[in-house]
């Protein structure tokens, strides 16, 4: 999407440990007009394929998802990171390491709100490892959902989480894909 990497270009800073640094429109501001035609990109590649339900994990995932959600007109879901006083124990629950934070979380979702009939979009603002993502697919199996798709506002294609959700046969978006940060640069994948 050039639009996004125009933004990229514009606003994103390379971090030590190959961590792109975009909260002034993702991350901690958020560009409203900018998730908007995102929302409507993911849906217009997700389109036709009965996506019941948009799964992510909070709290960076929540803004692209809820945009997608709306284009798609379905609900969105976003998988808890702390226990919280009104999270039952009806819980579907994965371990995700955070690559941003170095740290193991579980990560949850209520029961009441996946149904073994859900096909759902995975929605998430990096794919960098995939931790995040295989998470996602844990506990969709566990559900016994299924998968319809996983869409990233930025993937960085150097790293695993390509290949991993490759290798699991889902069809993957990214609406910018970064090949290699070279000497504090970001270097755009072609295709
Ligand atoms: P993964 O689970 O694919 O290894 O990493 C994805 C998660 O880590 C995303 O949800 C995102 O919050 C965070 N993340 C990974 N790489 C980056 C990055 O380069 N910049 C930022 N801001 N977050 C990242």
């Amino acid at each position: 999407m050039k639009l996004l990497e125009d933004r990229i270009r514009q606003d994103g800073t390379v971090l030590p440990g190959n961590v792109l640094k975009v909260d002034n429109f993702l991350n901690h501001q958020i560009d409203p007009q900018l998730m908007d035609q995102m929302g409507a990109e993911f849906a217009r590649k997700f389109a036709n394929m009965g996506i019941t339900k948009v799964l992510t994990v909070e709290s960076s995932g929540i803004a692209p998802a809820v945009m997608a959600g709306l284009h798609l007109h379905v609900p969105v879901i976003f998988a808890r990171k702390h226990k919280s006083l009104t999270l039952t124990d009806n819980l579907y629950t994965a371990k995700v390491y955070s690559y941003t934070k170095q740290v193991n979380n579980d990560i949850s979702i209520d029961r009441r709100f996946l149904d073994a009939s859900d096909r759902v979009l995975i929605i998430d603002d990096f794919l960098a490892n995939g931790q995040a993502v295989q998470g996602l697919f844990d506990i969709a199996e566990t559900a016994g959902i299924a998968v319809a798709g996983v869409g990233v506002v930025i993937e960085k294609r150097f790293q695993k989480g390509h290949q991993l959700v490759e290798d699991a046969g889902v069809p993957l978006v990214a609406l910018a894909s970064i090949a290699s940060f070279e000497d504090g640069q970001v270097v755009f994948a072609q295709d």
